[in-house]
Order: C-alpha cells, then structure tokens, then sequence
C-alpha cells in the first residue's frame, strides 16, 4: 500500500478517494464498526438517522459544493432552529420573528431601538470580563436570559461568568423576518444520508477498508512499513498523551423511535432553559421533509458532557493553553514523524465544518500531489 489513511470520517474519505484516482494503493483502518466518521447516518423506519448529532451542509465554497454534489443529491433543507425556553417558542438565528416574540415590535427601527435601550440597562465599564457580560453587551439582558445563558453553560459545563468572552465574539442579530441559520448561498441535505457519500467516496478498486481496525493495535507495524500514513485520530492520544492532554466536550446522544408522525414539527428544538439536562431534540425525519414511516419518527435527545479518555471526542476547546499544547504536539510530528500527516478535525484540533473538512483534504491532496 502507497498510503494508510487513519479514520474513514469526511478527511480521511476525500483523501483516499482522490490518492486512489490517481492510481495509488489506499488501506482505510476505521476503529469503529462502521464507515463516515461522526457525518454517519444510518436508516431507521425510511429515516436517516444522523448518529452523531445534526448535521447540516452548508458552504459559500462554490467549488466545494460542486465538489460534494459529485457523490449525493441535494435536497434544499433550510436549517431554522427553533428556541424552547420553559415552554416558550423563539426563532434562530435572533431576528425580527424573535424580537417580536419577546417585545411585541414590529418594525426593524422598532428592534433596534429596543435593543440599544436593552444594552444600556447593564452599563459596562471596559472591556467584557466573561462570556455573560461579552454577551449582555452584544445584545441585552432579556435575549442573554433566555436565549444565551443556559444553553451556553450546559453546553460548556460553566457558568457563563467563568468562560472567556472570547467565545463569541459576535451574536448573529438580523433585522429581518428571516429564519434561515446560515447565511451561506449553499445548503442542504444529501438525499439518502451522509453514509452514502462515504462510500461512494472509498468505492474504488485501489482502496481497501478495514472496520473495527485500531491504529494503535499495530502503530509500530504501521510506523515502521513504507506507507504514508493520514492520520485524523487524536493527536495528542498519537503520543500517548506525552506532553499532556488536550480538552475536548463529549457528546451522549439518547435516541428513541416513536409511534406517531410528528413530534415537534422542526428538526432541530434548542432547550436554552439551564433546568432542562439537555441541548436540543433531533427530530431526523425534517431533514427529508418527512420521509420515511409515516407512523413513526425518531428523535434523539442532546446531552453535553465532560470529555474522559475513552470518550468519543466531539469538540476541541480552543483556548490558549490548549492551542499552546497542540502546537506543541505539531512540532513534536514535524520533527519525530515526517511520514505522518495529521489531518480533519482530530488531527488538527479545529472545529471544521464539514465544507471546511473537505476543503482542507482538497489542499492535502494538491500539496501531494500537485494539481
Ligand atoms: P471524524 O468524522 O471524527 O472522523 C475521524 C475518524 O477517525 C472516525 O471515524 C474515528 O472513529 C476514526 N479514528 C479515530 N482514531 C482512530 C484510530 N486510532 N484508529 C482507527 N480509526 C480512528 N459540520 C457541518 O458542516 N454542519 C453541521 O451541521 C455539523 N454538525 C456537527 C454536529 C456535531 C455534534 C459534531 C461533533 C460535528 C458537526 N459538524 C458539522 C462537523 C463535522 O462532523 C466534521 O466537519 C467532520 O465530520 C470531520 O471529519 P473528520 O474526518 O475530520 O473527523
């Protein structure tokens, strides 16, 4: 084999795919039981089931478009999350719709003066101190208690006095009656799961796959051979955690099929109350506008929880002392492990999104190989 690719998630897929169609041998070891990473979807009652959380594509890369367009059909799903605060409905992203719910105003002037009266009711001094008064200042006290607060902590583990406020540097605030999540020009969901493009992308006679394959059950074998290897594992976990390790949030998903239609009318219900013990309800059938047993829906239930070996890694926490210690680890691959290229989200421990992903195992591929 030419090259060994570590993890057959979106990365470590796209660089198969296009080392193989250049006519070099690729061995894929996956330690799970299944193909696609954290993008896989697997079809339950006609439903596709997105096992790792929602995921929704979503770029302004033309070309990247084009590119993922090769392995799936898109369908023109429009991410627009809704808020449940105590029983209370909001729109996402904030705009008009929200401001309406909330105030009771109706034109854009109206928001807006609403909104600066709000901020003037917490008079900061200075720079915001934590992610509370980053977030009060952006946008007021009455969006921040409902909207901010409690989603963020569950989300984070922390009170949002004890989280920098760097995290968000900006809140998305539209003046308009607009619901859509995203302001990119491409969206949608592939028809028929994300599993599909996967494999699709590893079907080719030069690759060769192998599930329930853990690197670390053979990593000397696989050091000392010839192979290039891609590698989008941990890389901290690369070194045995040498230099220390790098935080991560965990995800547990809790996911039930139940007998009825419908269960909440929108994919995605964000609970932003800090009482209930989860994020958000899946609702898998809206992705696909319903498809799938019209008698039966599948919902999965979001819990945050904190990272511990063994866990499965879902979002790096990019501090400074993180970021210190990953370019840490990147000096020790530059200088120990030539062969090995740390690629995707693990690798190089960064929150990608998916069109970023591909994007970034596009470049992987042109630098080794040229246009
Ligand atoms: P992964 O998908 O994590 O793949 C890495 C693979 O390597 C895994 O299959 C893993 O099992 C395997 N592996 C790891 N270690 C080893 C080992 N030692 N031996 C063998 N195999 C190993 N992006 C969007 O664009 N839109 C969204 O809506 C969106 N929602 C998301 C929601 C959640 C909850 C999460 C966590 C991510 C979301 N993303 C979203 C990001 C998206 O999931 C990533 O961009 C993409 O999956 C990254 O692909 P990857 O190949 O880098 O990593």
């Amino acid at each position: 084999m030419n090259y060994l690719v570590v993890g057959s998630g979106l990365f470590g897929a796209v660089f198969a795919h296009e080392a193989a169609k250049k006519g070099h041998s690729v061995k894929v070891i996956e330690k799970r039981s299944h193909i696609g990473g954290n993008i896989y979807t697997k079809e339950v009652a006609g439903i596709q089931v997105h096992q790792y959380g929602a995921h929704i594509f979503h770029t302004n890369m033309k070309e990247i478009w084009d590119y993922v367009n090769q392995f799936a059909d898109f369908n023109n799903y429009i991410n627009s999350p809704i808020a449940n605060y105590n029983g209370e409905i909001y729109n996402l992203p904030f705009n008009m719709n929200t401001f309406n719910k909330l105030w009771g105003v109706i034109t854009p002037a109206e928001a807006q003066a609403k909104i600066a009266e709000q901020k003037q009711l917490f008079n900061l001094d200075g720079e915001p101190k934590n992610l509370e008064e980053q977030a009060i200042s952006l946008i007021g006290p009455d969006v921040y208690q409902k909207l901010v607060k409690g989603y963020t902590e569950k989300q984070w583990g922390k009170s949002a006095k004890d989280l920098p406020a760097f995290i968000i540097r900006r809140l998305p605030v539209r003046f308009t009656y607009d619901n859509n999540y995203f302001n990119d020009p491409y969206q949608g969901i592939p028809v028929g799961g994300y599993t599909k493009i996967i494999e699709k992308l590893l079907d080719h006679d030069l690759i060769e796959v192998e599930l329930n394959s853990d690197f670390f059950s053979h990593r000397e074998e696989y050091l000392q051979s010839d192979a290039k290897i891609i590698y989008t594992g941990m890389i901290d976990q690369f070194f045995n955690y040498r230099l220390g390790e790098l935080e991560y949030r965990s995800l547990r998903f809790e996911t039930e099929i139940l007998n009825q239609d419908n269960y909440q009318g929108n994919a995605v219900v964000n609970y932003t109350d800090a009482k209930t013990p989860f994020t958000r309800i899946i609702e898998h059938k809206h992705f696909e506008f319903g498809k799938g047993d019209p008698n039966k829906t599948v919902i999965t239930r979001e819990y945050p929880e904190v990272w511990q070996r063994g866990d499965d890694p879902y979002y790096p926490v990019n501090n400074q002392r993180n970021q210190e210690l990953y370019a840490e680890y990147v000096q020790l691959a530059q200088a120990d492990y030539p062969q090995v290229f740390f690629g995707g989200r693990l690798g190089q421990y960064r929150y990608y999104n998916m069109d970023q992903t591909i994007a970034a195992a596009l470049q992987v591929v042109k630098d080794e190989f040229g246009e």
